[in-house]
């Protein structure tokens, strides 16, 4: 089971908790600096949306219960 992902990016703080607890799922996008999806797990190509797979789904999971400002939805 892949786990499916929403960050609402607008209201990232750039805080870098996401990226640095789960690098293989979240990056820093350089166009303005907010957490996004990395390219391989986008859905439609959207920063903001991705379907991570199963064995990473704790690390996802410990990203999203880590961000300060609860921008991440895991489901
Ligand atoms: S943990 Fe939250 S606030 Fe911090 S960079 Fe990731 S999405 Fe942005």
């Amino acid at each position: 089971m892949s786990v499916k992902v929403t960050i609402n990016r607008e209201e990232c703080t750039s805080c870098e908790t996401c990226w640095i607890t789960a690098p293989e799922f979240f990056e820093q996008d350089p166009a303005d600096s907010f957490s996004s999806v990395v390219e391989k797990y986008r859905v439609g190509g959207n920063p903001a949306e991705g379907e991570g797979p199963d064995d990473l789904k704790d690390k996802i999971q410990e990203s999203a219960d880590s961000c300060p400002v609860q921008i991440i939805e895991v489901a």
